[in-house]
């Protein structure tokens, strides 16, 4: 459908892109990972030459995109664009914003336009938001009527520029959903996203742009699991950590939950893993001595694959997980529910006790 040759792009003397050769055939999924400023963007934008190339070319259903005598209004019919900010015209009913492109772009009645509208809008969830006006709507419905609005052109292949980095991490899962639905039905469809889980679902093939172009390519499983180069692999392997300190007995134990809350939220962790995060911590909390600061901390990789709790805490060598060290019948209880969830334990003391908790991703 897309064929990329030697694609250039640069913002005066910045050479944004040096270079890439790709192609997207139809059907695929290809989802765009990288660092932020690697340009991805531009070369999301550059396909529909949003963003003119400085060189090389694209090639679109057999049509030159950098030839002058190409129709690029044409083109784009056909070539539909989600942006990270929802860019619907807010003095339109949504109704309208569906219809306005079929009626003035594609020469449909106006009857058959709503018609399709209406599917449209309840395939994404929005039937009964048909006459509301945007600004009545959350960022997540805004965002499920503007990829409404795009596949009202009925376009061949779509692109999505971080459709969800805009919106509140509550609202990420109703729109990674309908694009999930969308590739299920065969779109062609090109990604750039933040959402990795989402990435590595979606995907038939996962790009990883860096140094000026396509740094790694492949598909999700290896992107993920076995990147081969260096540069795709630290970006996976990316840990985010949350850390809590536990200055004395009357620590506040709420702060700590609900910090911890927020961060599962921003980082868009599954029920599935932000539950058993939630429940590791306040359990370890519970049963760890805190006769001296100690902390506990939760990490994973970017990809979230893998999920560690360590609780540090100090003192003689003590495994608190451990039956013959534990006493109290309470603790035994609270114990059983950690290993009960996790995949490995493991305890070591240098002075101080680590005591770190695994588990797999649900
Ligand atoms: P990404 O989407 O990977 O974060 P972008 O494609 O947005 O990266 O940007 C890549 C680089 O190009 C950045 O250094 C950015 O500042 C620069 N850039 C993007 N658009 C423009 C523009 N219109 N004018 C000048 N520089 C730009
Ligand atoms: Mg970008």
């Amino acid at each position: 459908m897309i064929t990329v040759t030697d694609l250039k792009k640069s913002f005066g003397s910045l050479e944004v892109i040096k270079g890439i050769t790709a192609t997207i055939k139809k059907g695929e999924i290809i989802t765009i990972i990288g660092p932020s400023g690697t340009g991805k963007s531009t070369f999301l934008r550059a396909l529909n030459m949003l963003d003119p190339p400085t060189g090389g070319s694209v090639e679109f259903e057999g049509k030159n995109l950098t030839d002058k005598k190409t129709d690029i209004n044409e083109v784009r019919k056909r070539m539909g664009m989600v942006f990270q900010s929802f860019n619907l015209f807010s003095h339109m009913s949504v109704l309208d914003n569906l219809c306005v492109g079929q009626t003035k772009l594609l020469g449909v009645s106006r009857l058959e336009a709503e018609k399709t509208a209406r599917e449209l809008l309840s395939t994404v969830g929005l039937a009964e938001k048909a006459n509301a006006y945007p600004d009545e709507l959350s960022g997540g419905q805004k965002q499920r009527a503007a990829i409404a609005r795009c596949l009202s052109m009925k376009p061949d292949i779509m692109l999505f520029d971080e459709p969800t980095s805009a919106l509140d991490p509550t609202m990420v899962g109703e729109v990674t959903s309908v694009i999930k639905r969308l590739a299920q039905s065969g779109m062609t469809m090109a990604i750039v996203t933040h959402e990795m889980e989402f990435a590595r679902n979606v995907s038939t093939r996962v790009i990883y742009m860096d140094e000026g172009g396509i740094y790694e390519e492949g598909p999700p499983e290896v992107i993920f699991g076995s990147p081969a180069r260096d540069k795709t692999r630290a970006f996976i392997n990316r840990v985010k950590s949350y850390r809590y300190e536990i200055i004395s007995e009357n620590y506040d134990f709420i702060e700590m939950m609900n910090n911890l809350i927020r961060f599962c939220e921003a980082n868009a962790l599954s029920k599935a893993n932000a539950y058993k995060a939630q429940l590791t911590i306040e359990e370890l909390a519970n049963i760890m001595p805190k006769s001296e600061p100690s902390e506990i901390s939760l990490s994973f990789p970017e990809n979230q694959s893998l999920f560690t709790v360590t609780a540090r805490y100090g003192g003689e060598n003590l495994n608190i997980l451990d039956d013959k060290d534990n006493k109290d019948k309470r603790d035994k209880m609270e114990a059983a529910i950690i290993k009960g969830g996790a995949d490995s334990v493991t305890h070591m003391n240098d002075g101080q006790n680590y005591l770190t908790v695994t588990w797999k991703s649900k």
